[in-house]
């Protein structure tokens, strides 16, 4: 009899976790411990030497956020998982596993605003440069590749744009190129979108947002889809060289299709440190549980107010890809059958001004620069978040001077649109 595979809800809920060994406590524990004591000498030095796995050091790796770490990874279909302190901080250790100075990867410009600085400006210091390319001209990603290009990067569905982005057709061209694809699925969370199933090698997510939920907790993830060859053009140095603080070893040639992940943890996290909390780790795994629940009912929500929104007055636009009309509706039928998730944009006749007065006459929505909590939120992107870029970025990013993003909550949808309904009284 074939073994019965447990669905999305069951996973969310037990993957990676087991009773307590020692207590029989049941919900994952808090380990709020900084190290771990050894066996012997001999099973401290296996343990440094990566000869076997275990606890060491909480910078490298912790019991709960190994739970955390197996939950993702099962979630989204991969072979492993890392989780690390924040969204941001799984980009910096994902590029430095695949990147050395002077090397370039293809983003998409419709990227979270914080991504585009980030690649912008840190990751030119560490020498890595970043291709722009357009997920509304596809060919622009097979155009900006280089001998030196080492990663493509996306998102499922982009921050805050509501585009969805053609996750096989940058597959076909990563795969071409040969390097590996990078998505971003902090928007749609695997409930919506499971990009591996698309051809992702690698996905990054921020905790921070719906998987978390709660707007309680940051944290990131990357989750190794156990796709890519890593030592086929000998490109990947951190990956098919051997590595001399580990004895000589080899790290896909010992690991396998979960090698990228163990060059994230105990190269990338054991040297530039960015490690999850425990605490945070708890929050986060308290949140997954009822991620297919708090999703369903975000889409829900978000529907109706797209669609209420789309018949305002004073609305001049509305880009959501689970409106029937709009341009990424049948990529986010094939991308996001279950919905479009829950942040979206929409446009002001009133422009720049009217955005100001909205986000400061709303009283149930929050005005602040987040996204995927269970309460909603609103932002002004042109006075915030995207401040920093020019005009043309703005506009580029989707972020022009009458666009306002919505991270619609699991409120009462009458409530949420009886709260913008009087907010764009005052606009
Ligand atoms: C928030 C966000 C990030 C960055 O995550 P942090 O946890 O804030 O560091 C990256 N990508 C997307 C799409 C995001 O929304």
């Amino acid at each position: 009899m074939a073994e019965h595979v447990p669905g999305f809800s069951t996973l969310a809920i037990h993957a990676g976790a087991q009773p307590d060994p020692t207590t029989g406590a049941r919900a994952t524990p808090i380990y709020q411990t900084t190290s771990f004591v050894f066996d012997d000498v001999d099973h401290a030095a296996s343990l440094f030497g990566l000869q076997a796995f275990g606890n060491i050091y909480t910078r490298i790796g912790n019991p709960t956020c190994a739970v955390l770490e197996e939950r993702i990874a099962a979630l989204e279909g991969g072979t492993a998982g890392l989780a690390v302190a924040s969204g941001h901080a799984a980009q910096v250790i994902v590029m430095h596993a695949l990147m050395q100075p002077g090397d370039e990867f293809v983003a998409s410009r419709k990227l979270y605003g914080g991504s585009i600085n980030q690649f912008n400006h840190a990751f030119k210091n560490f020498g890595w440069n970043v291709v722009w390319a357009d997920p509304e001209d596809i060919a622009t990603f097979e155009r900006a590749v280089t001998p030196k290009t080492k990663a493509i990067f996306i998102e499922s569905i982009a921050n805050p744009g509501g585009v969805i982005t053609d996750i096989e057709a940058v597959s076909a061209i990563a795969k071409k190129a040969g390097v590996p694809l990078i998505v971003d699925n902090t928007l749609a969370t695997p409930y919506l979108c499971k990009p591996i199933e698309y051809g992702a090698d690698i996905v990054v997510h921020s905790l921070t947002k719906f998987l978390g939920g709660h707007g309680n907790s940051i944290g990131g993830m990357i989750v190794d889809a156990g796709t890519f060859n890593w030592s086929r053009e000998n490109r990947y140095p951190m990956l098919s060289q051997p590595r001399p603080e580990y004895n000589g070893i080899v790290l896909h040639e010992t690991f396998g299709n979960f090698a990228f992940a163990i060059a994230c943890r105990v190269l990338g996290l054991r040297d530039i440190g960015p490690a999850l909390s425990p605490f945070n780790a708890f929050l986060i795994l308290t949140g997954v549980e009822t991620l297919p629940l708090r999703m369903q009912r975000h889409c829900d929500n978000a529907n109706a107010v797209s669609a209420w929104l789309a018949n305002h007055p004073k609305v001049a636009w509305v880009s959501y890809p689970g409106l029937p009309n709009d341009r990424y509706h049948s990529l986010a039928k094939k991308y996001c059958p279950k919905g479009a998730g829950a942040v979206f944009t929409f446009g002001l006749k009133g422009g720049y001004e009217a955005g100001v007065k909205l986000v400061s006459n709303v009283k149930l929505f929050s005005h602040l620069a987040n996204i995927g909590d269970t309460r909603s939120l609103i932002i002004h992107p042109a006075s915030t978040t995207h401040r920093q870029l020019s005009d043309a970025q703005k506009t580029q990013a989707g972020a022009g001077p009458d666009v306002v993003r919505l991270s619609i909550g699991i409120e009462d949808k009458a409530d949420i649109i009886a709260d913008l309904e009087q907010g764009l009284a005052a606009a």
